[in-house]
């Protein structure tokens, strides 16, 4: 095999496309690091395309001669494609500089560098990419939106919905909230904006558009009212479901409350070793129980003898759980005795919870009939929880979107090296 072949495979160039015309190796100062400097040129039978939109379109000039783009490094070393940039007239866009195969537009890396620095920044987060890959948090962040823009421009989320989720998402302390959309069938997320008002509801809508809206068939939410006046005005033939996670979110919030009262009663009544044994117990209590340890298990065992309100109300926490799991006609009964022992339970929290849930039966009945659970909106959840907590909370909302896009939209790059990418 030739040398330059063997480059342009090390390199992974398009045979199609690209001719590697030299090499130079650059070798390293005191404690640097060499660079590989390949220089190559476009297939002469390839046609002009213009940069920004890949029409075909006439040569113009040679534009500012050689550019330098960043590769994917070359063992120890660096390496820098160069290339000429001539500049096409594109019929749209005007004199632009003409497309190359192995780049995109108005950027100073090459498309395969910028997939394994985004894949990277998507598995850990933008600033372990910067260092792993020797540049700033700045280019990472670029290459984020670059990335994630040309592929939402390649594909219509909101294309062929039937069951949606509509969902909050906290990206700042003090009350910041993105207002995100999931597809139940898929479990992507497909359309986030900062927001979480009627306007920002209105504008998913407004993306979707009339006749798309016109084809939903189920949409799930919690309670909100910003979230289900808008639905009742754009998509009112639909059928409004309340997501299980957020009814579970809410018994367990009671639950909490009851928690906390009781470990103030015992504060109140002197039993401070008490008190402090109970404060340790909330994480025990919240969590599912298939999810304890034995020792936790029995934890909760004792606490049936030493306080019954907190026993009760994590009872009731458990039942709510077992009856969203029932089918359809089960649950229906389940629900009312449900109801009918949180409303006698005489744990404030429980008879407010209990009101709560007879105001929304019918979207909690319509959740059990169409089985569209809390799957999607918990892990959606999660995952954007590890997102934020990877980048240590976000100040751009923007730039949180771009992440939860990429994560959670299905978009993410492949690695240059994957099969068929
Ligand atoms: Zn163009």
């Amino acid at each position: 095999m030739r040398d330059k072949s063997v480059l342009r495979k090390l390199l992974g160039l398009c045979v199609a496309t690209v001719v590697v015309v030299g090499r130079e190796l650059h070798e390293a100062g005191d404690g640097g690091r060499s660079k590989l400097v390949v220089k190559v040129r476009r297939r002469a039978r390839v046609r002009g395309r213009c940069g920004r939109c890949g029409v075909v379109a006439p040569w113009f000039d040679n534009g500012g001669g050689e550019r330098r783009w960043r590769h994917i490094d070359v063992g120890m070393a660096s390496c820098e494609l160069v290339a000429d940039a001539p500049r096409v007239s594109c019929p749209e866009h005007g004199v632009t500089v003409a497309e190359v195969s192995f780049a995109r537009h108005d950027s100073a890396f090459t498309r395969a560098f910028e997939d394994l620095v985004v894949f990277d920044a998507i598995v850990s987060n933008k600033l372990a990419a910067a260092r792993r890959h020797g540049i700033s948090w700045r280019a990472v962040d670029h290459m984020c939106i670059r990335v994630a823009t040309e592929a939402l421009g390649r594909i219509d989320l909101l294309e062929g919905l039937v069951a949606i989720a509509i969902d909050e998402v906290k990206y700042k302390k003090g009350h910041r909230y993105l207002t995100v959309v999931c597809d139940h069938l898929t479990g992507r997320v497909i359309w986030a904006m900062k927001g979480r008002n009627k306007e920002t509801v209105r504008a998913f809508f407004d993306a979707l558009g009339e006749e798309r809206a016109g084809q939903l068939q189920f949409l799930t939410c919690d309670g909100a009212e910003w979230i289900r006046s808008v639905i009742a005005e754009r998509a009112s033939d639909a059928v409004v479901c309340l997501d299980t996670f957020h009814l579970i979110s809410w018994a367990t919030a009671a639950l909490d409350e009851v928690r906390r009262e009781e470990w103030n009663a015992l504060r109140r009544n002197g039993g401070a070793h008490a008190a402090k044994e109970f404060k340790g117990l909330r994480w025990i209590l919240v969590r599912n129980w298939e999810n304890l340890s034995s020792k936790q298990k029995g934890t909760i065992r004792d606490l049936e003898r030493a306080n019954k309100r907190a026993f009760r109300a994590w009872q009731l926490k458990e039942e709510l759980r077992d009856v969203m799991s029932m089918p359809l006609v089960a649950a229906r009964r389940g629900l009312d005795s449900w109801l009918a022992y949180a409303s006698r339970s005489r744990l404030a929290p429980f008879v407010k919870l209990a009101r709560t849930i007879r105001h929304y039966r019918e979207s909690i009945e319509a959740t059990l009939e169409w089985k569209l659970t809390n799957g999607i909106s918990e892990s959606n959840n999660a995952a954007i929880g590890r997102i934020r907590s990877a980048a240590r909370g976000f100040h751009d909302p923007e730039s949180f979107i771009t992440m939860i896009m990429l994560n959670r939209a299905g978009i993410a790059p492949q690695l240059p090296w994957a099969p068929g990418s």
